[in-house]
């Protein structure tokens, strides 16, 4: 139910972009205005203008600065979110002496490794309210960002197996529509049409039933996200420093004082941790246990085709979800491995569960030839939805705990966490995204199964 001071625009009432960007002042310029400095602006000018030097004049996207000795900001992990956090700390706050410290390369963890897909088809408020957000500032990332982060609404479809899904999916769908939020339920002849691939004859092994649409949904690219928050925010004077791996997090009476990094320590001022599998580890620098567990999950893509798919299709019963490239590549996933892991790969057990489900759904795609596999690290909390909070000790927030779907959430998880760490306060998006809930039991649990990590 709404609590009082929820960010709503009217009691009962759609959330709607007009009022995110000015009535409530949680956009203070409008997307597509005023993103990445125009000393380089990518445009159909600067390509022509770039042609006749054969592209050999192009300016670096980001600068490779050396760390300076302090900030008032240090963001640990150069992913999209770190790096979104960064962005939206410089344009939304003015807070520019920031660095950015990744300990690999931009975009070589969970925002590199996942399978693009971006919704909001939540049913619990807060989600329904913070995803949507979020996909509401994907609608106008390109332009934001001057970066083309190839964002697709090519809809997301909800496979349903049996008559009880298929009234849940209504009782969702029923819940996004109240939230402003597009859904659409679809009997099985209108998924049949709108994907003739799919096996919906009565004897399929799992029989469709119908489906549950968000058209808004999609799939983008993802590094392409890392890079132009990278570019758009190194543009406004943040620092990225990649090969940089945090060691350490140091206190002074109860409060951060900086890290200890491969490159020697760094002084902040506050220190945000966006490092996705390796929150408990990072968190376990300052002295906390987090309520989340890091698995493996991993993904898959086919060799490239013709156009065959043009919208994305996800079965909750058989846990799998499928999608196709720009490049023409099957790409699908399914379960986490199911046992705790800081290893980015994963094993044959899952890759064969991934395909036969594959099968199942698509039948004549038996005979392509899958390309290559890959796994990730996720941050699972114990009821499948995300930390964005200040912790317990003075100066150190954390941004972790997306499991399964925090690609889709990149934008406005940056913008969030910015505001955050910018008011040592939650904005009202995520002030139900605590640390707290799990002592205090106001748990986001979506799917209402408890605390069994492997399962969200
Ligand atoms: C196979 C797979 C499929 C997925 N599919 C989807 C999907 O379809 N839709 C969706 O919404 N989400 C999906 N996700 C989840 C999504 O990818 C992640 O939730 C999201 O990308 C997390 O972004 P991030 O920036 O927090 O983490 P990351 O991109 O992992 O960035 C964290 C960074 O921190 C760095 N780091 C770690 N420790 C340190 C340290 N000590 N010092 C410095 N740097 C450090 C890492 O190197 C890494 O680059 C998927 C994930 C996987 C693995």
């Amino acid at each position: 139910m709404p609590r009082a001071g929820h960010p709503r625009v009217k009691t009962g009432g759609p959330i709607r972009f007009a009022d995110c960007r000015s009535g409530r002042g949680w956009l203070t310029s409008p997307a597509g205005l005023g993103g990445a400095d125009d000393r380089v602006k990518y445009s159909v000018f600067s390509l022509a203008r770039n042609a006749l030097s054969e592209h050999a004049r192009w300016p670096e996207a980001w600068r490779s600065p050396d760390p300076k000795p302090a900030y008032d900001v240090v963001i640990v992990g150069g992913g999209g979110h770190g790096l979104a956090t960064a962005y939206y700390l410089a344009k939304e706050h003015g807070v520019t002496n920031v660095a950015v410290l990744e300990k690999g390369w931009l975009g070589g963890g969970n925002t590199g490794r996942n399978t693009t897909i971006v919704r909001s088809n939540y049913y619990l408020e807060p989600n329904a309210h913070f995803y949507e957000f979020s996909l509401k500032l994907w609608e106008g990332l390109s332009a934001e960002l001057n970066y083309n982060v190839m964002f697709s609404q090519r809809g997301v479809l909800n496979l349903a197996h049996a008559p009880a899904e298929m009234e849940a999916y209504q009782r969702r769908g029923n819940a996004m529509r109240l939230n402003g939020i597009d859904a659409e339920l679809l009997s099985r002849d209108q998924v049949t049409a709108m994907v003739p691939l799919l096996d919906t004859s009565p004897s399929a092994r799992y029989p469709i039933v119908g489906g549950l649409l968000q058209p808004r949904g999609g799939t983008a690219r993802h590094d392409a996200v890392a890079w132009g928050f990278a570019r758009a925010a190194d543009a406004r004077g943040i620092d990225i420093i990649q090969n940089c791996e945090v060691m350490g997090i140091r206190r002074e009476g109860g409060r951060v004082v900086g890290v200890e990094t491969t490159r020697g320590f760094i002084g902040a001022k506050k220190v945000g941790i966006c490092v996705a599998g390796h929150s408990g580890v990072l968190a376990g620098m300052a002295g906390l246990r987090l309520p989340i567990e890091s698995h493996v999950l991993q993904a898959l893509v086919s060799e490239p085709l013709k156009p065959v798919l043009d919208t994305v299709v996800t079965s909750g019963a058989i846990h799998y979800y499928i999608s196709q490239s720009d490049k023409g590549e099957l790409v699908m996933g399914g379960d986490l491995d199911g046992f705790n892991s800081y290893a980015q790969r994963g094993g044959l057990r899952i890759i064969e569960h991934v395909i036969e489900a594959c099968l199942m759904l698509f039948p004549s795609f038996s005979r392509l030839r899958m390309l290559r596999s890959w796994g990730g690290i996720m941050d699972m909390t114990m009821d499948g939805s995300p930390i964005i909070a200040k912790l317990p000790v003075d100066g150190l927030y954390l941004n972790g705990g997306w499991c399964y779907g925090g690609f889709k959430a990149t934008p406005g998880s940056g913008w969030v966490f910015a505001h955050t760490i910018a008011h040592d306060a939650p904005h009202p998006l995520n002030a139900d995204f605590t640390l707290e809930r799990f002592a205090d039991g106001k748990l986001i649990d979506e799917r209402g199964a408890g605390a069994i990590p492997w399962l969200q």
